[in-house]
Formats: C-alpha cells, sequence, structure tokens
C-alpha cells in the first residue's frame, strides 16, 4: 500500500483539520477515531480525509487508532456544512457530535446471578429463601439481597459454592424497540388524508420537506407519528425534535402508547450515563426513536429516515451560545446531505416555511380541522384607551367580566403575561434611580415570593433593598409595570374564592413541578392560571374556555423584523388554548395599538391577512424570505475599544453589490456579564451567498484576546 497521510479534525477551536501521516500497517478509514500529537498534548480526533502522501513534506506519524465503531460518512458533511453555513469552527461542530466521550467505550457491566438449577447443594434456609423470593433473576446481588431479605454477602457466598450463576451483563441496556404496526389512535377524515399523504412520501426514496401546517389542537403529532411508523418500518431511524420545555414525562407517554417503546431522550438536563447509553445506541443503529431538543440533530445516526421538527416555528431551536445554529434549518439540511425527508410540523409556521410551500420547495399539508371542537375561540381586542383598568391595576373591566362569566359556569380561564416574577421595574420615587444588574444593561426584575430582585439576562439576583442603593431613602422603592406575580395578586383581588396558581419557569423550577402543575390544571383543580410563554408549548386544558392576554403589546415593539409574527404566533397559541373538545373559547386581547395589523388579523381570525400584509412588508424591507440577515456581535471589556474594533470590522467589509451594512449600533443589552457589546447587522439580496461573504470577511480581521466577535447567520435575537 502506498503512504498516506491523513486529515484529523480535533474537537477544538481551530479551522479545520491537520495533517499527519499514516504510520505503516494502521489500516483508517475517513470517520475513524484517532489519538495524535497536537502541540504537547496527545488528543482524540476523528480522520476526516486520506491522501497519498507528499514527496519531501515530514509530517508527524498519527500515534493509535482507537478501537471504537467509526463516525458515519454523512456526519463528516454533516460537520462541514455547518460549520461552513453558520461561519463556525469545524472544530467546535465535531466538538458537538463528539458529546460523550464514554460512549465511544464499551457499556460497563455489571454482575447478575441466577440460580444453577444445582440440585446437589445443601439449602440453609437463608438460600432457599433466596431461590424463593429473590427474582426475577438474573438480578444484581444487591437487588436479589434486598427482596430475600439476606445480606449480598450471604448472595454471593451462594454463588461461589454454585448455587447461584454469575454472568456479566452490560450497565447500559439497549432501548426497546419501537412497533410500528401497534394500533394508533383513531384519526379523524382530514387527519387520516394529511397522514396518508405523509405516508406517501415516505416511501418515495429521496430528499423531500413537508410543512404540516394546522392549527392546536387540530392533530398533527398523531399524524406525523403516522409518517414516523412508515420510517420505522423501513428499518430506519427517526429523530422528533420538540422544544426543551416539552420534553416532559407527559409528553413521552405518547410515543410509547403509540409505539409500545420508551424512546431515547436527549436533552441538556441528561446525565453522563444516560447520555453515553443514547449516543452509543444511536451509533450503532439500534436506538430507533430519538426524542430530543435541538442537540439530537447532532447524534452520529448512521440510518436517519425521517426527522420531525415540532413547533417549527419555536425559538428554541436557535442556540445563541458556542456554535450559533437553527437547529430548524439544520435539520433540513441534514436531510438534504443523506437524502432522506423531514417534517416541520406547527400551527403557526414560520412566514420562511410558507413561503417556502407555497413556491413548491416543500410540500404543504394543511390539517384545517379541530376534531371534536366547535371552532377556534372568538378573539376581540380591548382598547386600553377605552377601558382603562383601574388606577394601579393591569385587568381590564372586559377582562374581569369574561373571566367571571367563565368561572361562574364551573370552567377555567387563564390571564396571560410573558414578564415573570412581581414587577419588570424596582424605580426609587425619590432620586428616580432604577435598579440594574450590576454588570448587565438590565433591569432587576422583582419576585415578591422569594423576596428577591433578580436579572433575568445572567441570573444575577439580591435581597429586595430596604433602602434605594442610589440615594439611601427609606421605602422609596416602588415597583412598575406587571410581573405574574402581580397579576395573580390582582386577580385574587377580583376573585376571592378562586383557587389561582402561576405558571412560570421560576415558581414552578423543574419540569416535573411544572408537570405537576399542568396536570393539576387539567383536573380543574385551578380556576385561573396566570401565566407566561410557558403555557404555549401545546398543553391541553379541557375545560379552560377564557384567555385573557394581559399585554398584547408587548413584542410588538423594539429592533427585530420578525416581532409582528412573534407577536402573531404567540396569541395565537395562546388564544388556542382556549376551547377545547366540547366547549368553545373566548379570548380577550388588551393592547394600546388595537390598529396593528398582527392583532387585526388576530381578531378576525384571517391568518391569511396576516401573512400578506407581513409578506408584503419584508418583501419592501428585503426582509427574510426576501432577503437575507446576518449579525455580528462584537464583545469586550473596555467599551472604547470594543467601539473602535466593531468601526474597524466594518471598514474591513468585502465590497459586494446587493449587501448593505447597518452598524455597529448599540444593542438594548450594551453591557452583558461586564462585557461591553456592540451590534452590526448585515442585510442581503436574496440571491447572495451570504455564509460565504461573512466567512471572507471574519478572516480579514484578527481579534485580540479577551474580545470576542461573533457571526450569527439569520438571527433571530437582536438584544
Ligand atoms: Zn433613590
Amino acid at each position: 500500500m502506498p503512504a498516506q497521510n491523513a486529515q484529523v479534525l480535533f474537537p477544538v477551536n481551530v479551522d479545520g483539520p491537520f495533517d499527519y501521516e499514516v504510520p505503516y500497517g494502521m489500516e483508517i478509514v475517513p470517520g475513524d477515531f484517532v489519538f495524535a500529537p497536537i502541540g504537547q498534548q496527545m488528543k482524540l480526533g476523528v480522520v476526516w480525509g486520506l491522501q497519498p502522501a507528499e514527496d519531501g513534506r515530514s509530517l508527524k506519524p498519527l500515534a493509535q487508532k482507537k478501537s471504537c465503531p467509526s463516525l458515519p460518512p454523512i456526519m463528516l458533511k454533516f460537520v462541514d456544512w455547518t460549520a461552513r453555513y453558520n461561519c463556525a469552527s469545524p472544530g467546535m461542530v465535531l466538538r458537538m457530535v463528539m458529546s460523550s466521550y464514554k460512549a465511544l467505550e464499551p457499556s460497563p457491566v455489571v454482575t447478575h446471578f441466577r440460580p444453577s438449577g444445582n440440585t446437589d447443594l445443601r439449602l440453609t434456609a437463608a438460600r432457599q429463601i433466596i431461590l424463593d423470593k429473590g427474582g426475577p433473576f438474573p438480578a444484581r446481588a444487591s437487588e436479589i439481597a434486598e427482596r430475600a431479605g439476606v445480606s449480598a454477602g450471604v448472595v454471593r457466598g451462594f454463588a461461589e459454592i454454585g448455587g447461584l450463576l454469575a454472568e456479566s451483563l452490560p450497565v447500559d441496556q439497549a432501548f426497546q424497540i419501537p412497533d410500528p404496526d401497534q394500533e394508533g389512535l383513531d384519526l379523524s377524515a382530514g387527519q387520516r388524508d394529511a397522514a396518508e399523504k405523509l405516508i406517501a412520501i415516505q416511501k418515495k426514496p429521496g430528499f423531500s420537506v413537508s410543512l404540516l401546517d394546522g392549527v392546536t389542537g387540530s392533530g398533527k403529532t398523531e399524524v406525523y407519528f403516522e409518517a414516523a411508523a412508515e420510517a420505522l418500518k423501513q428499518g430506519g431511524q427517526v429523530l422528533v425534535l420538540v422544544p426543551e420545555i416539552a420534553l416532559t414525562q407527559a409528553g413521552m407517554k405518547r410515543f410509547e402508547a403509540r409505539f409500545g417503546a420508551v424512546p431515547a431522550p436527549w436533552h441538556s438536563a441528561l446525565g453522563d450515563a444516560e447520555r453515553r447509553r443514547v449516543w452509543r445506541e444511536v451509533a450503532s443503529g439500534r436506538a430507533k426513536l430519538v426524542v430530543g431538543a435541538r442537540s439530537a440533530l447532532y447524534l452520529p445516526y448512521p440510518n436517519l429516515q425521517l426527522t420531525v421538527v415540532d413547533e417549527e416555528h419555536d425559538t428554541s431551536y436557535k442556540q445563541e451560545e458556542g456554535v450559533i445554529y437553527n437547529a430548524r434549518d439544520m435539520a433540513v439540511v441534514r436531510a438534504m446531505l443523506s437524502k432522506q425527508s423531514v417534517i416541520l410540523a406547527s400551527a403557526t409556521p414560520t412566514l420562511e416555511s410558507l413561503v417556502n410551500a407555497r413556491m413548491g420547495r416543500y410540500n404543504h399539508i394543511v390539517l384545517p380541522e379541530r376534531p371534536g371542537a366547535i371552532t377556534l375561540p372568538d378573539i376581540d381586542l380591548v382598547d386600553l384607551k377605552d377601558h382603562p383598568p383601574e388606577k394601579g391595576d393591569f385587568l381590564s373591566e372586559p377582562i374581569i367580566e369574561a373571566a367571571w362569566t367563565a368561572l361562574s359556569r364551573g370552567e377555567q380561564a387563564m390571564f396571560y403575561l410573558n414578564r415573570r416574577g412581581y414587577a419588570p421595574l424596582i424605580i426609587c420615587r425619590h432620586c428616580g434611580d432604577k435598579l440594574k444588574s450590576p454588570d448587565t444593561d438590565s433591569w432587576l426584575v422583582e419576585h415578591k415570593k422569594t423576596g428577591r430582585a433578580i436579572c433575568h439576562q445572567t441570573g444575577f439576583s439580591m435581597r429586595m433593598p430596604k433602602v434605594c442603593p442610589s440615594c439611601h431613602a427609606e421605602d422609596s422603592l416602588t415597583s412598575v409595570g406587571p410581573g405574574v406575580e402581580r397579576i395573580a395578586e390582582e386577580a385574587a383581588r377580583h376573585f376571592p374564592e378562586a383557587r389561582i396558581e402561576i405558571l412560570s419557569s421560576d415558581t414552578s423550577g423543574n419540569p416535573e413541578m411544572i408537570r405537576q402543575r399542568m396536570a393539576r390544571m387539567e383536573q380543574g383543580e385551578i380556576d385561573i392560571l396566570v401565566g407566561t410563554q410557558m403555557v404555549v408549548k401545546g398543553h391541553n386544558f379541557p375545560n379552560l374556555t377564557f384567555v385573557g392576554v394581559v399585554d398584547g403589546d408587548l413584542s410588538l415593539v423594539g429592533g427585530d423584523p420578525r416581532a409582528g409574527e412573534r407577536t402573531y404566533q404567540t396569541l395565537v397559541q395562546v388564544a388556542g388554548r382556549a376551547g377545547r373538545a366540547d366547549k368553545s373559547g373566548h379570548a380577550l386581547i388588551q393592547t394600546h395599538q388595537p390598529q396593528h395589523e398582527a392583532l387585526q388579523a388576530l381578531a378576525a381570525g384571517d391568518r391569511e391577512r396576516f401573512i400578506a400584509a407581513e409578506l408584503s412588508m419584508r418583501e419592501m424591507l428585503g426582509l427574510p424570505p426576501y432577503g437575507r440577515l446576518a449579525g455580528v456581535v462584537v464583545s469586550g471589556p473596555d467599551v472604547k475599544r470594543t467601539e473602535d474594533l466593531a468601526h474597524k470590522f466594518v471598514s474591513l467589509a468585502p465590497r459586494a453589490e446587493g449587501i448593505e451594512i447597518l452598524g455597529p449600533s448599540e444593542p438594548p443589552l450594551a453591557r452583558l456579564r461586564g462585557r461591553f457589546r456592540r451590534r452590526i447587522l448585515i442585510q442581503a439580496n436574496a440571491g447572495i451567498d451570504l455564509s460565504a461573504y461573512m466567512r471572507n470577511w471574519r478572516q480579514r480581521m484578527k481579534v485580540p484576546s479577551k474580545y470576542r466577535l461573533h457571526v450569527d447567520i439569520d438571527p433571530q435575537s437582536f438584544m
């Protein structure tokens, strides 16, 4: 065999692979894990490519091939694509893929025991009990001991004389195999029709994207289950991406009910042992059904046949730190590279996906019905100029009355406000100072329940001060504006008899607490739920018939070009909580801007009108999907130097037609965790390869240490 060189990519912040000599006799292929020297260290990397050795070029040799399965070839392409598109380091993308080093080792083993069937042994009473009560076998010594009420030493002693046989079993068990033929839920005619279409698409080989578009409660999950069943029948792997917050036990139970097997889970809170188990089982192809948050996309599936992105509009698919990417978009890329199919599901699809569907690039599958329900709720606007709440209050007369009506019928009501805590702002009446986070340009939020003032950007928290930190006046601090705690307090005044609870990420702490509160709401043990964003993620409250949106204007302000769309999506999802099964619902939205197009279209129940207005506005301004955006954030410890760097970067921009550069400017979060920030926005015509442009530009500047420059392709956050 002629001498070869190997390119090896390491999971570190580098621009590409390094070259090594392949030692004589070492057989490797791309995707193999190898140890190779980098600086003074020996590091684990992945063979990215092989080439005939060049004469006269002397390279360090690879140290060793790791004996473990290699990465599937598709993952190499996917890493490169992700890095190129998002202007990220391929090494850092590989690091996302290598998320469990322990998964590269075989599972640890544990000794199990089972009866040997040897009848020649003298059985003491304790040994007889082990045989009678120690099962089911095989089991660990400790399990047998506990069931039999003896010590583990007695169990081991029995094994030593031959009464029990010991065997080593892997700690990491395989996942149950999902059964696609198990009977699903009864589908309505409309659902059946949509499911048939998706099954037909799944049967055709090759790349496809389908937008599954249906109002809240139309049964999208049951419909994509059928496409998943088809992919499983073909022997492939299926990945269902869901927003992290929807990864509750209740959510997993639906998969179990349909496929008779618990899916492999993947999310940020997974422990090391479970992480290692899932990674290894996915890599081997044995885990057939994975349900996970966005990073589950970077597990090494050798045979992925279908990816479902549920709630495709959800902003949590965008990773904002480290490698900045949008898992929804990367799922489509992954499918394109491996020629498989993707389903994007949503009640409120993004305009980008809708336009792709209308242009025929995506299959558009619409679920028009809401089985069992009469209609979507009636949505009305409450103009706060005409119906101002009482002084110091935030709930207007019409909202209070509508809630009364629901409660008097024995039904439930919900007040929605996407603001945690008691008040978003604490101000001193004496000197006018606002309480700010010490190292971040963000106001502290009062949390009355815990008696603390908290920064929601960084998690900084302090006891609510008794005196003003600036002027030291006593009892001068006053709370401005509403948070969910304050709305709950106000609701308790209006509805003294009602059982009122708050649902937000800090009142409810962990996912299990959230699940319990959801269950109480579902079972009618709560009359009024006051909730944040948390409540909009696809939960079923059959007896909830009224939703009051406290501040419909909240997300209409700010520099985010998708603000109108976000407001529309959120309000549709919130209003969609009202009225399920056999009861019709009603939603009221309080607003200072009743003329806003998003709110008007919402009140009219006219999605088409909203989409048309929003699209024509975006077309006029050249915003996505008619143009492309990239964001750049420059940050560092010194304000002047950060500003200078941002200006210098702008001056280095390559000249190109159809590109407009805005900024640098001071973003709303001009300081975060002690670092100053400047933002640059790049707007490009639709046909331009903005990733290539940004990559070229980025390479023109070396950023000094302690300073950072992040490129964000298709930014979702403008903070
Ligand atoms: Zn003061």
